[in-house]
C-alpha cells in the first residue's frame, strides 16, 4: 500500500536535530511520498529543503507550525502550501520570533536562579544561534545532569509552575489563520490531542478556527495514540474539517517517531492533499 503523507517535521531551522537537506534526504530513502517542513515560527528551512526535494525527486510542501496563544494556552496552528517570501507572513513570524528571543533570555535568567549558570549560552550552542526553543534548554540541562532525558527537563523546569517557565504570549489564533491564508496556504490545528481540551473547549477551538478561516486537523500525528486517530477523524467529519497526518519528527533521536511509518487516515475522513496535485496544475491550465 501507497505510504501517507507526512506533513509536519521539522529540521535544525527550528528545534529538529536534522539539517533541511539530511531531513528531505531520509524521508526520501523511508519513501515518503510527499513531506512538509513545519518548523517553529520559520521559514528559515525551506529553500534548502526545496533544493533537496528537487534533487530527490520528493514532492515538498513549504510548511510552518505557528506558536498561538488561544484561552490563556499555546495552540499550534501548521500552515501548509504557504509562499515563503509571502510579506505578511515573513512579519507576522518576525514578531513570533523577536518574543521567542526575548523568552529564550529570560528563562536563562530563571534557570540562572536555580542554579544552573550559563543556560542561554548553552541553550543557543545547541541551535542554530537565531531559534531557540525549550528543546534546547532541555537538551542542554541534560548535558548538565539535571535529568535523565528532555521529557524529564520539560516536566521539572520547562512547563507551567517550574523554574524555568516563562509564560507564552503568541500570535492570536485569527491572526495565524489569516497569515498563513494571506500566503496562500492552508491552516491546520496541530495535534489536537495534546491541548488537553474539554470537548466543549475544543468545540470552541475548532469553531473560531474555521471562522478565522481555518480547514484542516491533524487527525494521524506522531503524538496521537490509536484511539485519538479515530476520536479526531470523527471530530474532523463532523465539522467539516479536511484531515492531515504527520510525523511530528524532530530527529533520529526519538526513535518512537520515525519517517515513513504514518499510518493511514481513518476511513471516512477527506485527507487535506486529496485536491493538491490538481490544484497546482490549475494555474498552468489556466495560463495556457
Ligand atoms: P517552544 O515552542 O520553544 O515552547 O517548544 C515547544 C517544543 O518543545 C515542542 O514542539 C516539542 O518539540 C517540545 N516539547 C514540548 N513539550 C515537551 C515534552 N513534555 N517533552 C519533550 N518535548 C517537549
Ligand atoms: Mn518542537
Ligand atoms: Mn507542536
Ligand atoms: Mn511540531
Amino acid at each position: 500500500m501507497a505510504k501517507s503523507p507526512d506533513l509536519h517535521t521539522h529540521s535544525t531551522a527550528s528545534d529538529g536535530t536534522l539539517t533541511p537537506e539530511q531531513l528531505v534526504q531520509r524521508a526520501a530513502a523511508a519513501e515518503v511520498p510527499m513531506l512538509a517542513l513545519t518548523d517553529h515560527d520559520t521559514l528559515a528551512g525551506l529553500a534548502e529543503a526545496q533544493r533537496a526535494a528537487t534533487a530527490a525527486g520528493l514532492t515538498l510542501i513549504p510548511g510552518v507550525e505557528i506558536s498561538v496563544t488561544w484561552n490563556h494556552q499555546t495552540i499550534h496552528i501548521l500552515g501548509l502550501g504557504v509562499d515563503p517570501q509571502n510579506p505578511t507572513l515573513n512579519t507576522g513570524l518576525a514578531d513570533l520570533r523577536a518574543f521567542r528571543q526575548w523568552r529564550a533570555q529570560e528563562i536563562g535568567r530563571r534557570l540562572d536562579k536555580a542554579g544552573y549558570a550559563q543556560a542561554y549560552e548553552g541553550a543557543k550552542a545547541l541551535s542554530n544561534g537565531t531559534l531557540i526553543g525549550r528543546t534546547h534548554f532541555a537538551r542542554f540541562l541534560v548535558t548538565r545532569g539535571a535529568a535523565e532525558d528532555v521529557r524529564g527537563i520539560f516536566k521539572r523546569f520547562l512547563v507551567k509552575g517550574k523554574p524555568g517557565h516563562v509564560r507564552g504570549q503568541w500570535a492570536e489564533l485569527g491572526a495565524a489563520v489569516s497569515w498563513i491564508r494571506a500566503a496562500g496556504g492552508q491552516a491546520v490545528i496541530a495535534h489536537p490531542a495534546r491541548y488537553g481540551l474539554t470537548r466543549t473547549k475544543l468545540l470552541r477551538l475548532i469553531g473560531e478556527f474555521k471562522a478565522a478561516g481555518g480547514s484542516g486537523l491533524e487527525v494521524v500525528s506522531g503524538s496521537h495514540s490509536r484511539d485519538e486517530y479515530f476520536v479526531f477523524a470523527r471530530h474532523a467529519r463532523e465539522q467539516g474539517l479536511l484531515a492531515s497526518a504527520g510525523s511530528d519528527f524532530h530527529g533520529p533521536e526519538q526513535p518512537w517517531i520515525e519517517l515513513g511509518r504514518l499510518p493511514a487516515l481513518p476511513e471516512g475522513c477527506i485527507p487535506i492533499w486529496s485536491d493538491w496535485l490538481q490544484a497546482s496544475t490549475l494555474p498552468t491550465e489556466a495560463a495556457a
